[in-house]
């Protein structure tokens, strides 16, 4: 299969289209692609082109775009992963996990147990970081539209930004080792049905930051006996929901 890359332009079948520096110093210094090789581009709104190397000029990289195929690998399930945040090579393997497994957003958060704190510039410069992360996620799992990383929230502002929709379905699950129900005491979710998956730091929620849950009407739901890492927890949830009710 021929290397797959983002581009974030407007793309047409019959066109001549440069790379990005980003993308222009992967394909041709790192992958060591030359002319006449094919690619793939994606621009995040729907299918994919394949294309050819017709030029390499140090940063003018030239592509000639062959054909748009309207194909997409999105998961059913629209899942949105509610995730304490944790130590950056953590975070990032979360992040580029669950692209691959299939959710469609991702949202950080501080909780009262988090051992990350992060200034406000920091905060923004993780969340370039993230983006990235989700990229190349996506060029390497075959996804061709990006799910959305939001910015870092304390737990108490999102839970108190959650309005209850009248359009959607939702399942809200929170993760805790001790609840009594398990994800497949649910029915299989319709195709507009949110599925909110929070997941909680190393140390746990607190009772309060549980109450917040159940104020928002999430349901305490565990995976099995046994305390997972958080990056386990966040990858076997989902996993199961794939399993249960999605593509899997
Ligand atoms: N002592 C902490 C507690 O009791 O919550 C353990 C925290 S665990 C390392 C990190 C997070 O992963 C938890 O907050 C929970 O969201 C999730 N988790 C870990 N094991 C779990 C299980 N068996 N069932 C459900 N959630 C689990």
């Amino acid at each position: 299969m021929p290397p797959r890359f983002y581009l974030n332009k407007t793309i047409n079948a019959g066109q001549v289209i440069e790379l990005s520096d980003d993308t222009e110093h992967y394909a041709t210094r790192v992958l060591r692609l030359r002319e006449n090789d094919k690619i793939t581009l994606f621009n995040g709104k729907g299918g994919e082109y394949s294309g050819r190397i017709i030029s390499i000029k140090k940063s003018n990289t030239k592509i000639s775009i062959d054909q748009h195929y309207d194909f997409e690998y999105e998961s059913p399930l629209n899942i949105e992963l509610v995730q304490a945040i944790c130590v950056n090579e953590k975070m990032d393997w979360i992040i580029q996990k669950a692209v691959e497994l299939g959710v469609t957003r991702i949202q950080p958060i501080s909780t009262n147990r988090s051992v990350v704190r992060l200034s406000t510039e920091r905060a923004a410069k993780r969340l370039r970081h993230w983006e990235k992360t989700v990229i190349s996620a996506c060029e390497q799992c075959g996804r061709n539209h990006l799910p959305q990383v939001l910015p870092l929230i304390s737990l108490a502002d999102w839970l108190s930004n959650q309005k209850t929709d009248q359009v959607h379905q939702h399942f809200n699950f929170m993760l805790s080792p001790t609840a009594d129900k398990t994800l497949s005491n649910f029915p299989c979710p319709t195709s507009d049905t949110v599925i909110t998956l929070a997941v909680g730091p190393e140390g746990g929620f607190t009772s309060e930051e549980e109450r917040g849950f159940l104020h928002a009407s999430f349901t305490p739901v565990q995976l099995g006996q046994r305390i997972l890492r958080t990056e386990t927890a966040a990858m076997a949830a989902i996993a199961a929901m794939q399993t249960l009710w999605g593509d899997f």
